[in-house]
């Protein structure tokens, strides 16, 4: 557990505030920038700048590390984007992956349909039919207003969108053009290649795959920031096993999966279990619950982990004619694994984050403070090195210091303002140390050390900070 866990998280007065001051800070600090700012912004697209970038690599890394690396009954994989449109039809996309939408036929905005009967309307809707919401829109429409124009009674009958982005192929424009699909989710790509694995790489069932990557989902987001974007990030792993041991396999990932939320530092108190509802469950999976996080909006989910059945194993054996089962040499039986799916979406993560290590200290007085309190190996610096000043030789010694610890740790030196708003950028950054360089060093070869929890300081030999930050770094992956 990593010292953000130990303590609750400071919100601010409101919850949204509290979102509003982490996304000024990601822009003030060079994590997330809306994405094409430039051009006025694409809603809801986001790009992520330097810092941002090394903290989704240190969480990439972690994940990695703990799921594929160290362990030897799990694997990786990097598929395709574009799977082969029967793909979809197989796993039961193209019928099945659709949201309810309604049209604003004032101001042409987009709802969901389901979402707005049940958040604005207090309608239970997990169960419902298309049928059964338009009826709801046909009966009581006349009085819905509108959220984003305020107009009463504009929407046009809910229909069903599929989710899927879909883009055209081919060699020659406009000639046999095949309709492909941006994949909407990393998994189908480990099922699609179960037969190359098992045959090529010595694996033995229960063993799972692991894939970290890109998907797509054209679906109306709420914004919530990071939270809900029509491109993202996931990783997950397919976990195939014996049929009748799926129970046991489910547990154990449930308890994993909490298991590094813990080691990454999230508070406890910030994160739930929930399970599925049999009427809520999605029609592959047997049984799922979710890993929900207390986002500065409320509780979300960060972490599905479901028990899919051979659901899509048997799909594509039987749409590809290919046989997808696995053989049992000790028993001598051939059959189809069953499958647990943890999923988990790295920008969620990211949020989660953030969200879980955001402290403002002292908010009403002059001594105010925002930190990022991660733990230190998902820090994107692990120490800023600071001389006093840019003369007297100053800046020549923290550059040496900098030399001595830059192919070891992710540092930076900074010369620039005074050194209260350094402390104040680097705190910001979420950076555990920052050495300062003074008049002091010139004499003894000591450098100041400032920690950025407790903000104590004690001075340290110049030769002896390397091995410091070894021992008190917890230790990173790459
Ligand atoms: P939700 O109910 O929030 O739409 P989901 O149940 O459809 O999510 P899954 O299909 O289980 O999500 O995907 C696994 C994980 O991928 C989720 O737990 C979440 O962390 C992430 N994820 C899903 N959709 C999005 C999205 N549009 N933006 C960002 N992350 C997402």
């Amino acid at each position: 557990m990593g010292k953000t866990g130990q303590t609750e998280r400071k919100k601010q007065s409101e919850p949204e505030d509290s979102l509003k001051d982490i996304i000024s800070l990601c822009k003030r600090r060079g994590f997330i920038y809306q994405g094409s700012e430039i051009y006025g912004g694409l809603a809801n697209t986001f790009d992520y700048g330097p810092y941002g970038v090394e903290l989704l690599r240190n969480l990439k890394n972690e994940w990695w590390h703990t799921f594929v690396s160290s362990r030897s009954d799990i694997v990786g994989l990097d598929s395709s984007i574009f799977l082969h449109p029967k793909a979809w039809e197989a796993s039961g996309h193209l019928d099945s992956f659709h949201d309810p939408l309604s049209d604003c036929k004032h101001c042409q905005s987009r709802i969901r349909a389901d979402q707005y009967l049940k958040e604005r309307q207090d309608i239970d809707t997990e169960s419902m039919s298309l049928s059964q919401i338009q009826a709801v829109f046909q009966e009581k429409g006349d009085s819905f207003h509108c959220p984003q124009c305020g107009k009463k009674g504009t929407f046009t009958k809910p229909r069903q969108f599929n989710l899927m982005f879909s883009t055209k192929m081919g060699s020659v424009l406009g000639e046999n053009d095949m309709e492909v699909y941006l994949r909407p989710e990393t998994a189908q790509g480990i099922f699609l290649n179960f037969r190359n694995i098992s045959s090529t790489c010595r694996v033995n069932v229960p063993f799972g795959v692991a894939q970290i990557g890109k998907s797509f989902r054209n679906e109306i987001t709420a914004r919530q920031f990071i939270f809900r974007t029509r491109e993202f990030e996931q990783m997950e792993i397919e976990f195939f096993c014996k049929p009748g041991t799926q129970k046991k396999w489910f547990d154990y990932w449930v308890d994993s999966c909490t298991k590094w939320l813990d080691s990454l530092g999230v508070c406890k108190k910030n994160l739930r279990l929930r399970s599925h509802e049999k009427k809520e469950l999605s029609f592959y999976s047997e049984n799922t619950v979710d890993i929900e996080y207390n986002f500065p909006f409320g509780w979300g989910e960060l972490w599905g982990i479901a028990s899919r059945t051979d659901y899509d194993l048997r799909q594509h054996s039987s749409h590809s004619k290919k046989n997808l089962n696995y053989f049992d040499a000790e028993k001598g039986e051939n059959w189809l694994p069953y499958v647990i799916e943890p999923a988990l979406g790295l920008n969620r993560l990211f949020l989660c984050i953030l969200a879980d290590s955001y402290h403002v200290e002292n908010p009403e007085t002059k001594e105010k403070r925002t930190v990022l309190k991660l733990a230190s190996h998902l820090s994107p610096v692990k120490a800023g090195i600071f001389p006093l000043q840019k003369k007297d030789g100053l800046l020549e010694i923290a550059e040496e210091v900098h030399k001595k610890l830059y192919r070891s740790f992710a540092v930076e030196l900074d010369s620039s303002g005074s050194i209260g708003k350094r402390y104040y950028r680097q705190d910001e950054l979420g950076t555990p140390y920052c050495i300062t360089v003074d008049y002091q060093t010139k004499e003894d070869q000591t450098i100041t050390l400032r920690k950025r929890d407790s903000m104590s300081q004690k001075r340290i030999p110049i030769e002896e900070i390397h091995s410091y930050l070894l021992k008190k770094l917890q230790p990173s992956i790459c």
